[in-house]
C-alpha cells in the first residue's frame, strides 16, 4: 500500500510517496507561491497529485498545512503564512481530481503523528508532540488518535500564557510560551544579551553562512559561551514550565520535541528535566519519556502515514 503526502508551508510545498513499511519511494517540492491566489495554487498541486497517482498508485493522501485548519471539513480557516488565506477547501478539490480519500490536518498535528509512527513506533498510546520552530506547534495523540478537540484547535500550546505581561508574542499577545522558546523570540533574546553579534556571528555561524541565528547560537554554546549557553538553558526553564502545565493535565506516556529549534536540545534538556522534577505533584512526570525526533521531515512523513491509516479506517 502506498500514500501520497503533502506539506504546504509557506514557502514551498513538499510532495512524497511512500509505502506501509514507511519506505520513502519519491520525494518532490514546488514553490508554493501563495500570493497568486488559491485557485492557482490548487490547480498546480492537483496536477503535481494526479501525476503521483499515475506513476505510483497510490490509495490516499494526506495534506499539513501551516495555519487555523478545519479536518472535518478538510478546509484551511485561516494561515497567515499563506498570503492570508481564508476558506480554502483543499480535500475535495483533490479527491475529485485523482479519485482518492484526502485528510487535512494542521501541520503540528501531521508531525505528531510522523512522531507517533517513525519515531516512537506506536509504542506509546498518548503522545505531546511539540514542533519547535520559528513558532511553537503541538500535536496530541490520545489512545491512539490524533486528538483534535470541540473545533479542530486542540494543541494551541505555544500560546499558553507564561506571564501575562511577559515578552511580545507574534500572535499579538503577551508571555506566550512562544514568546520565549519560538526560533524569533530566542534570537530576540540573543541581540539583547550578545554584546558584539558581529564578532559573534564571525566566530560561531556554521562556515560560508554567516548568520546571526539559532545554528551560530547553538554552536556558540557548543564551545562554552556563556551569554549562549544562558540563553538556551531559559529557553529550557519556560519550556519545561510550559510542558510541565500540559503533562500536569494531560498525564501522557510521551513528550517528542521535533522542529529546527529542537537540534539545540543538548543545550536545554537539563533545564527542562529539573522543572519537571521539581513539581510537587510527581505522577505525571514518574513515568514519562522526553524524546527528540530524529527525522526533520515528519509532517510530510506524518500525512502520507495518517492518509493511508484514514483509508484502512474507512475500509474498516
Ligand atoms: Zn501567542
Amino acid at each position: 500500500m502506498k500514500g501520497i503526502g503533502i506539506d504546504i508551508g509557506g514557502t514551498n510545498t513538499k510532495l512524497i510517496v511512500m509505502d506501509d513499511r514507511n519506505t520513502l519511494l519519491h520525494a518532490e517540492r514546488f514553490h508554493t507561491m501563495a500570493a497568486r491566489g488559491r485557485a492557482d495554487f490548487t490547480r498546480r498541486l492537483a496536477a503535481a497529485v494526479k501525476r503521483l497517482k499515475k506513476a505510483w498508485d497510490p490509495v490516499s493522501i494526506g495534506i499539513g498545512a501551516a495555519g487555523d485548519v478545519d479536518p472535518d471539513k478538510g478546509l484551511i480557516r485561516f494561515s497567515p503564512n499563506l498570503a492570508g488565506w481564508r476558506g480554502v477547501s483543499l480535500t475535495r478539490p483533490l479527491e475529485k481530481a485523482a479519485g482518492l480519500p484526502c485528510v487535512l490536518e494542521n501541520d503540528a498535528n501531521m508531525a505528531a503523528w510522523g512522531a507517533y509512527e517513525l519515531e516512537l513506533k506506536r509504542k506509546y498510546r498518548n503522545v505531546i508532540a511539540v514542533t519547535m520552530g520559528t513558532g511553537i506547534g503541538c500535536g496530541i495523540i490520545m489512545e491512539g488518535k490524533l486528538y483534535h478537540g470541540a473545533n479542530g484547535s486542540a494543541g494551541e500550546l505555544g500560546h499558553s500564557k507564561l506571564d501575562r505581561s511577559g515578552e511580545r508574542c507574534h500572535c499579538g499577545g503577551k508571555g506566550c510560551l512562544e514568546a520565549y522558546c519560538g526560533s524569533y523570540a530566542i534570537m530576540r533574546a540573543a541581540r539583547r544579551g550578545i554584546k558584539d553579534p558581529g564578532a559573534f556571528t564571525a566566530a560561531y555561524s556554521e562556515p560560508g553562512r554567516k548568520k546571526f541565528n539559532t545554528i551560530c547560537l547553538t554552536r556558540a554554546a557548543d564551545r562554552g559561551h556563556r551569554a549562549a549557553c544562558g540563553i538556551w538553558r531559559d529557553v529550557g526553564e519556560n519550556l519545561g514550565r510550559g510542558l510541565a502545565g500540559a503533562i500536569l493535565f494531560f498525564n501522557p506516556d510521551c513528550v517528542v520535541l521535533t522542529g529546527g529549534v529542537s537540534r539545540a536540545s543538548r543545550h536545554f534538556l537539563d533545564p527542562v528535566r529539573k522543572v519537571f522534577s521539581s513539581q510537587q505533584i510527581k505522577t505525571p512526570f514518574a513515568r514519562l519519556k522526553l524524546v527528540v525526533a530524529g527525522n526533520a521531515d515528519l509532517g510530510v512523513y506524518g500525512a502520507a502515514l495518517l492518509g493511508m491509516d484514514n483509508f484502512l479506517r474507512g475500509k474498516k
